[in-house]
């Protein structure tokens, strides 16, 4: 685990969080940044003090024995968590308890220079995606320019991209319309978490080829 992290979520989002706001994609990164990061830990811990305040404040009046019995059998139909998605990294539980409905990896790694992909888990409600990400190290990912924001976590490993050199725990965020093609450390292997507020395009021959096979699928679905 690394020591802190360098680039962290912003205040707004970390209150988002600690008010049971934001999608899951959402809650997924920043479960996997705090994981990394005692500074948002205790920041964390900061935001919701006056909730806990609150709860302070009421009586300390005995719970009815029908709600204790209530709030146990809740307790015990809660999903377990779901088993680690895939072999090489393990996912912080405060990840996987975000991703209780998420499915079999399907891993995709179309023209991506060694690198896998796979989707775990789409918010019908936001329409964000959360992907896993897989790269070997000392590779280049293709230029790519983002219709949505990006936001990552580097799970474990590292990566360039342009001015920045992110490592394990850091929170990046891509803002909409940028593009860029990150490079990442040598001799070890890239593990990220990636949430999308919509799919990304390649540029140069492989956005020619994503256009053609988008062309082709909606061809194909009529
Ligand atoms: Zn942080």
């Amino acid at each position: 685990m690394a020591a802190g992290a360098k680039y962290h979520p912003s205040q707004e989002l970390l209150l988002e969080f600690a008010t049971g706001g934001g999608d899951r994609p959402r809650r997924a990164l920043i479960e996997a940044h705090l994981a990394h990061c005692a500074d948002c830990r205790s920041d964390l811990g900061r935001v919701a003090r006056p909730g806990g305040a609150l709860l302070a404040a009421v009586d300390d009046a005995p719970l009815p024995p029908a709600l204790l019995d209530r709030i146990v059998q809740r307790i015990d139909s809660m999903p377990a968590l779901p088993p680690q998605p895939a072999d090489g990294i393990d996912l912080p539980p405060g990840v996987l308890a975000e991703l209780v409905s998420m499915k079999p990896l399907r891993w995709r790694s179309p023209a991506l220079r060694g690198s896998r992909i796979a989707t775990l888990f789409h918010d019908d409600h936001s329409g964000a995606v959360l992907h896993l990400g897989w790269m070997p190290g000392g590779r280049v990912f293709p230029p790519h320019r983002h219709a949505g924001a990006e936001e990552v976590v580097v799970l474990a490993g590292g990566y360039t991209d342009g001015p920045k050199h992110v490592e394990t725990g850091d929170w990046v965020v891509t803002e909409p319309g940028a593009s860029h093609s990150p490079t990442t450390d040598p001799g070890e292997d890239c593990w990220i978490l990636t949430r999308l507020d919509a799919p990304i395009r390649f540029t140069g021959w492989r956005g020619w080829l994503q256009r053609a096979a988008l062309l082709f699928s909606s061809i194909t679905r009529r």
